[in-house]
């Protein structure tokens, strides 16, 4: 009888573990060999796998390059700046970009002058 009871609370074990982001089979295993007692305490104590491991491959697979006029980080792929609104067209590895102002601009030509 007690047998019984401990194999549900290992059962019980795995599946908040599985909902926590983490192996069911393992911590399953786990409460076995440990009491299901302490494994629920480790497994509470613990902070939830999965989403904070998620959210820093995110931002690492983003590419990013420091916008030449305001120097904050932007996707690599803009097109625009979305802090100073710069026009990022024309860089090809972020260095020659047309400067904002001062420099020689060439402007369409004009009908009807
Ligand atoms: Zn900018």
């Amino acid at each position: 009888m007690f047998l019984i009871v401990y194999l549900i609370f290992c059962l019980v074990i795995a599946a908040i573990a599985t909902s926590r982001g983490r192996t069911g089979i393992g911590w399953f295993f786990i409460a076995i060999l440990i009491s299901p007692l302490i494994s629920i305490i480790i497994l509470l104590v613990l902070p939830e796998a999965g989403v904070p491991a998620a959210h820093r491959v995110t931002q690492n697979s983003d590419p990013q390059k420091r916008c030449l006029y305001c120097k904050e980080l932007i996707n690599a792929e803009a097109i625009k700046c979305r802090f100073c609104g710069s026009d990022l067209t024309s860089d090809e590895n972020g260095i020659s970009v047309t400067p904002p102002s001062g420099g020689p601009r060439i402007s369409p030509p004009r009908h009807g002058d």
